[in-house]
């Protein structure tokens, strides 16, 4: 029996039939043989602590015996201001108010929003939105007009908008980026820079130096261009600090984050902005006003798994163990630095990546698929962008199992060396 689901990023007529997972639990998916695959990419990047969090689940549970779905306009409730209180408290200095959403694209969406309509309610409305080269923001058309165009859009090429790019950072040629960046300035037409900050996910796991984030912020602000980061998927620890901006001193003028925002338990957004774009929507002039909203926008049982979150985060040495698995996955990276089958070592916070020297590389490399099937077969999700191999456990992660993971890539390098993958 075919199954009706249509999965995403999927080639159905390449790939074989999936697993059932039956049971998550800590670093591990359960599937319906009874095997523990190894989740080393948190469940694209979503679980942060590990699976089921107990903290997480009660408050879960909990929240179910009061609430399901409430109107978010005319009526409040407390999961939500809580967790916006909490954020607050949590987020660089300067961000105050917080507007919700449900995943990652649409939180973005919402600051390219809150930018242009910043603009349009000020005297000088800006039209232009500036991104970073290979940068990946979400599949909606918007999210994907900001994003690296490729293979992924090509499609949808004619529905998406013209935004500027600015070249990305390449060591030695880190100024080329910032003139880049000036001279759109220059023209008084971008209203913001949409970047994510210390590392591109998506685009290739590719790093540049805080310093970097810092320098564009201080352009920024010259022109009074609006700073949005993408938090999303750097955001909760992932680079070593709660959001990846505190490492350049940079307070942006929007902040959006989903992922790791529930732990990864529930699907939900949060786009934080500073009082400056609230208050240039606070009108008696109704026209003035924030027009967006989906139906789900600020669910209470997902705000109370927010909630617990930060609980985790407060009540937990959750930093001790992201600094434990930093040094971790370090120790076991450093053993490819002189690999010859292997390119750009790289390390974020808990975050490796290096890539497999290839003849023909990039997303659409036949290699991609070939290793994901052969992590596949030895129980560990890991799935390769293109020949960029990369690893961003939950934090839970043990020795043990990171063990497992490097061996497995240096078993895929030796099996690619002799021909056989
Ligand atoms: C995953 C991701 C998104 C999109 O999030 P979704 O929840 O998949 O819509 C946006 N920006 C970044 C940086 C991401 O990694």
């Amino acid at each position: 029996m075919t199954s009706p689901v249509w999965h995403p990023f999927t080639q159905h007529a390449l790939e074989p039939p999936m697993k059932r997972i039956v049971k998550t639990e800590g670093a591990c998916l359960i599937d319906e043989d009874g095997s523990r695959i190894l989740d080393a990419i948190s469940s694209w990047w979503v679980i942060t602590h590990g699976h089921r969090h107990p903290t997480i689940m009660a408050a879960i549970r909990a929240a179910c015996e009061t609430y399901d779905q409430i109107i978010f306009a005319e009526y409040t409730h407390e999961p939500a201001e809580e967790l916006a209180r909490g954020l607050v408290k949590i987020a660089p200095a300067g961000l105050e108010h917080v507007f919700y959403s449900d995943s990652g694209s649409t939180c973005v969406e919402v600051a390219l929003k809150m930018a242009l309509g910043f603009f349009h309610n000020s005297a000088a409305p800006r039209r232009r939105i500036c991104v970073m080269e290979h940068g990946y923001h979400g599949d909606t058309i918007g999210t994907m007009s900001a994003g690296e165009r490729g293979v992924f859009n090509a499609a949808y090429e004619p529905m998406l908008f013209g935004v500027d790019r600015l070249p990305f950072p390449e060591p030695g040629r880190e100024q080329d980026t910032l003139d880049a960046f000036e001279s759109f300035c220059a023209t008084g037409d971008v209203a913001a820079l949409l970047i994510e900050p210390l590392i591109l996910g998506a685009g290739g796991m590719l790093t540049y130096p805080a310093s970097i984030l810092s320098e564009l912020k201080r352009i920024a602000a010259r022109h009074d261009t609006l700073m949005i980061v993408d938090e999303v998927m750097t955001g909760w620890g992932r680079t070593g600090s709660v959001f990846a901006c505190e490492q350049a001193g940079v307070t942006p003028d929007i902040l959006c984050t989903s992922k790791g925002l529930t732990g990864g338990a529930l699907p939900l957004a949060a786009t934080l902005c500073t009082a400056e774009i609230f208050d240039a929507h606070l009108s008696t002039d109704r026209r003035r006003t924030f027009f967006h909203s989906s139906s789900y926008t600020a669910n209470p049982i997902a705000c109370a798994a927010g909630v617990a979150n930060l609980k985790v985060w407060n009540d937990e040495p959750v930093r001790e163990r992201i600094r434990s698995l930093q040094q971790m996955q370090e120790e076991r990276l450093a053993r490819f630095e002189t690999d010859p089958r292997f390119a750009n070592m790289r390390q974020v916070g808990t975050i490796t990546a290096l890539d497999l020297k290839v003849p023909a590389g990039g997303y659409l490399s036949q290699v991609g698929p070939r290793l994901r099937a052969f992590f596949r077969e030895r129980k560990l999700l890991i799935r390769p962008l293109g020949n960029v191999i990369y690893l961003m456990p939950p934090y839970c992660v043990t020795s043990a199992e990171l063990d497992r993971a490097y061996a497995a890539i240096e078993e895929a390098a030796a099996c690619f060396a002799a021909g056989q993958l």
